[in-house]
């Protein structure tokens, strides 16, 4: 059974100068466009399955207008569904409106999803992004207001220029609005951005692992817990459509660019809008082997505090994991552990998990 639904609405107000993700300026026509086309894409590849969580993500979905938003809900609202425990919708302060969080309410939207990246103004600005802390403020009141008080806020760290102080004044300002879940993740210079092209310095490798470290130090102390490389949670809020991902198991995706996995298919689609807003919607299709399979559940269950159980691993593939990848080296030099049957690595070495995870899987066993 598959329970998980990703949407992705690739429209954005501005362009971050980081960003590599699947998106466009948005273009009023163009969403009408990309909405018929979305529905169409449901249709002819429908949802088999009750639906337990729901993904809105982007690009910024909040940035369409409420009748675009409207619609877009009510295309969502044919899917089949269950008792559906989470349903996120990601979005930016400045084009979140009392009417939309509204919207979101009589939809079932039960958890948001914001960028702050920053508070710094000089460093909103290298980023391409605007904030204002007064008005971040004011709309989560009113969001608490309406019963949606499953926030979640991303900030980002190591942008250029970025110093310590930065990173605390940023905690301070999170922590004070009381998110259940957040986000930190560190900056990416990706190819053909305009920080890379721009040239940009990364910060000192040092200088952001004391930014990991602070992280970790101030969000334990507030209880937050740390259950992913980059994602905190508050008791019983931890994304529960993103543990879908990491767990490995499969999920549904619509949308410009979203990638769904089912029956042991990956499946990618165009991210031409030309040829999406023409409803020519290709896919590219990874079929998976069991060995594709172990790889994808040994890269993303070692990204989690929990790790792999390696008792749910020998049911679900009939082969103990030691027995195909010889990882003890790793864990004689603490690189990772095992504890009560999962195997992990110690939060201390997240900040070089892919080192570690590229070491397990060059320990793969050919008899
Ligand atoms: S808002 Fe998100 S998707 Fe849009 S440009 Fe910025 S980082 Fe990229």
């Amino acid at each position: 059974m598959i329970k998980s639904c990703y949407i992705h609405i690739p429209f954005c107000d501005t362009i971050c100068s980081y960003c590599d993700f699947c998106k466009v300026y948005k273009i009023d026509k163009w969403i009408d466009l990309y909405l018929d086309n979305l529905e169409k894409e449901i249709k002819s590849n429908p949802v088999k399955d009750p639906l337990e969580t729901i993904y809105i993500g982007g690009g910024t979905p909040s940035c369409l207008s409420p009748s675009q938003l409207e619609r877009l809900l009510k295309i969502i609202d044919t899917l089949p569904k269950k008792e559906i425990i989470e349903y996120t919708i990601e979005g930016n302060f400045e084009s979140t409106t009392k009417e939309k969080l509204l919207l979101y309410k009589k939809y079932g939207i039960n958890r948001l999803s914001f960028g702050i990246e920053t508070t710094n103004n000089e460093l909103l600005k290298k980023i391409n992004r605007v904030s204002n802390k007064e008005e971040i403020r004011k709309l989560l009141e009113e969001a608490k207001k309406i019963g949606l008080n499953n926030i979640n806020i991303d900030m980002i760290y190591g942008i250029p220029n970025e110093t310590i102080n930065d990173i605390k004044n940023d905690l301070d300002f999170i922590l004070s609005l009381q998110p259940t879940h957040i986000s930190a993740y560190s900056l990416i210079f990706e190819k053909h951005t305009i920080l890379t092209i721009n040239k940009e310095k990364p910060v000192p490798e040092e200088l952001e692992l004391e930014m990991i470290n602070k992280i970790n130090q101030v969000l334990k102390e507030n209880q937050y817990e740390h259950y992913e490389i980059s994602n905190y949670a508050k008791a019983n809020y931890q994304s529960k459509h993103n543990k879908t991902y990491w767990k490995n198991e499969e999920y549904y995706a619509y949308g410009l660019g979203a990638s769904s996995y089912i029956d042991d298919k990956r499946e990618k689609t165009t991210r031409s809008l030309t040829k999406y807003l023409n409803g020519i919607i290709t896919k590219e299709t990874e079929v998976l082997s069991k060995k594709d399979k172990i790889v994808y559940e040994i890269i993303l269950n070692l990204r989690t505090k929990e790790g792999i159980s390696l008792e749910k691993f020998y049911e679900k593939y009939q082969v103990e994991l030691k027995k195909i990848y010889n990882y003890q080296e790793l864990i004689n030099n603490n690189f990772l552990i095992v504890e009560n049957d999962q195997l992990s690595i110690p939060e201390d070495k997240w900040y070089i998990s892919n080192e570690i995870i590229v070491k397990v899987l060059e320990g793969e066993i050919n008899e």
